[in-house]
């Protein structure tokens, strides 16, 4: 294991951000991540994956460990079912098309998402009706602070929209190092239900039709939704971004009626299909409360295209921060701050990062 000093982090995060780690390493198996624990006990850690979802402002002041285990492996299987284990470090759409090469199915619509497994896991990814809660059987971690291996079942993940106990209460606390996946065989049941009421890019089944004929296979399902993202999303080749940079934000229903007079065509959609945080959630009911299109509220306001210096709002949609890849991370959570504070005094809503920021 090579431990580097002063070591800059510019191609481990999608931002670009050319801030250094005092110390950094790459680890490949659990033995590495204990005796890594052992030799650096004092260091302050950070765990980072590709940083795709992670905006970085500061010189981290301690070690960054970035997991590079990738074994993919078969843990079990029957008629029905397989179950999968793959390494932290695997490239997330590394393993998509893995198992979708093999007529796995239940991850093909999360495609194309950037980052690694052990990222995917803490950021509870999701995409065109798939989250990855919905095939997620456990997570192999070693823990931080007691030094020990655990398995953790996703109930206690604290998983809600774009949330993890991970992200949050978790943070600095475990390094992922695996998670198994249950997953459909050769099915020919896929999710389609993903459509923009709305937008100006259709739904995946339209998308679907455009080249394919029923009954679609799982190939099919994958490709269309790579031929939604190559659409909607800005490309990390040519810009520095970390895509969706906000929360929709979950609003009471009056809220949205009210709003949806000021913005056209501003669209609303149920939450009971996903988990969401909602301040004080146990007073209310669900039913009284809709998710709203943050990338339509910065339409609105005129974000979409617009620049300032290095940091800008890509052309494709209004949601996602985009970056020359010469932007400095205060740069950016500056242009960032002007974006929140603009929807705060346009329409009172906070938005809310979903963006990992570290300080
Ligand atoms: C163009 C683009 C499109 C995107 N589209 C989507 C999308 O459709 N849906 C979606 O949900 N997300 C999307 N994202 C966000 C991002 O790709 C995901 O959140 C991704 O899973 C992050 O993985 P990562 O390895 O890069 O994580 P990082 O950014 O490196 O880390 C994210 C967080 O997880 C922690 N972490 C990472 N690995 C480990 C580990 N092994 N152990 C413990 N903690 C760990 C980090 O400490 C950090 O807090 C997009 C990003 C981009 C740039």
């Amino acid at each position: 294991m090579k431990i580097e000093e002063n070591y800059s982090l510019k191609n481990h995060n999608t931002f670009n951000v050319d801030v250094k780690a005092k110390l950094y390493t790459e680890v490949s198996s659990v033995i590495d991540c204990l005796n890594i624990l052992k030799t650096y006990p004092k260091e302050k850690i950070l765990v980072l994956g590709d940083g795709s979802n992670t905006l970085l402002i500061k010189d981290w002041e301690g070690i960054v460990i970035r997991p590079i285990i990738k074994t993919i492996r078969k843990v079990k299987e029957d008629e029905q079912f397989i179950y999968i284990e793959s390494g932290s470090g695997t490239n997330w759409d590394h393993f998509v098309r893995y198992c979708v090469a093999k007529n796995y199915a239940g991850i093909e619509n999360l495609v194309m998402i950037p980052g690694t497994v052990g990222g995917a896991v803490a950021q509870n990814i999701a995409a065109y009706g798939q989250n990855i809660t919905d095939t997620l059987v456990s997570v192999r971690a070693v823990d931080i602070k007691s030094k020990k291996k655990v398995m953790l079942l996703p109930e206690e993940c604290g998983y809600e929209y774009r949330r993890s106990n991970f992200k949050n209460k978790w943070r600095y606390r475990y390094i992922i190092t695996s998670a198994v996946f249950k997953l459909r065989k050769n099915t020919k049941e896929f999710e389609l239900s993903y459509h923009e009421r709305a937008g100006r890019y259709g739904s995946i089944l339209e998308e679907l039709n455009s080249f394919a004929k029923e009954p679609y296979t799982i190939q099919d399902v994958m490709q269309a939704v790579i031929n939604q993202r190559a659409k909607r999303l800005p490309s990390v080749d040519e810009y520095g971004t970390c895509g969706s940079f906000f929360e929709n934000p979950v609003v009471p229903i009056k809220k949205y009626e009210e709003l949806s007079k000021m913005i056209s065509e501003l669209q609303c959609y149920p939450v009971e299909d996903l988990r969401y945080h909602i301040k004080d959630w146990a007073e209310y009911r669900k039913e009284d409360f809709v998710k709203i299109p943050a990338g339509r509220i910065l339409d609105e306001l005129g974000w979409r295209g617009r620049w300032i210096g290095n940091v800008g709002v890509s052309e494709k949609h209004a949601l996602c921060v985009v970056s020359n890849k010469e932007a400095t991370g205060k740069e950016i959570l500056d242009f960032v701050h002007e974006m929140q504070k603009d929807v705060k005094l346009k329409y009172d809503i906070d938005l809310i990062s979903e963006v990992n920021i570290i300080e």
